[in-house]
C-alpha cells in the first residue's frame, strides 16, 4: 500500500472503483488531503502515503444542480454537497437517497459506491456518492 501508487486523481478514482475512498496522508505534518497531489499542500513534503478515509461525515454546504454538462443532464436535478468526513477531509459529492427539501447543513451522511450507470467518457461521473446514514 502507499508508495507504489501514484498520487493522482486518476488513482483516486481507481480506488473509488474498488469501493475505497482513499486520500493522501503526509508523513511529515500528518495532513490528509483529497484530491491527492504528489506534494503536501501544507508543508511541501513528498513523504506521502495512501490512507483510507472515514466513510461518514457531515454536510457543510450543498446546492441543487438543475443545469449540468450534457452527459449529466439526465440526472438533474441533483444535490451536490461538500461533506466534512470524520477525519477532517472535505470532499465534494452527489447526495442521494434524501429529498432535496430535507437536506440540512450539519446532517450526517455516509459514503456509498456506484458501479452502474457510469458515463464512460471523461469527465467521469464520480463513482461515489453520499446518502443519509441508516442508523439514526
Ligand atoms: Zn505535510
Amino acid at each position: 500500500m502507499g508508495e507504489t501508487y501514484p498520487f493522482t486523481i486518476e488513482q483516486f478514482y481507481r480506488f473509488v472503483g474498488e469501493g475505497k475512498l482513499m486520500g493522501a496522508k503526509c508523513g511529515r505534518c500528518g495532513g490528509i488531503f483529497v484530491p491527492p497531489r504528489p506534494l503536501c499542500p501544507k508543508c511541501q513534503s513528498r513523504d506521502l502515503g495512501w490512507v483510507q478515509l472515514k466513510n461518514r461525515g457531515k454536510l457543510l454546504t450543498y446546492t441543487v444542480i438543475h443545469v449540468a454538462p450534457e452527459e449529466f443532464q439526465q440526472m438533474t436535478p441533483y444535490a451536490l454537497g461538500i461533506i466534512e468526513l470524520e477525519d477532517g477531509v472535505r470532499l465534494p459529492g452527489i447526495i442521494r437517497g434524501v429529498k432535496h427539501e430535507d437536506l440540512r447543513v450539519g446532517m450526517t451522511l455516509e459514503v456509498d459506491f456506484d458501479t452502474a450507470n457510469i458515463p464512460s467518457k471523461w469527465p467521469q461521473w464520480p463513482r461515489y456518492f453520499f446518502r443519509p446514514t441508516q442508523t439514526i
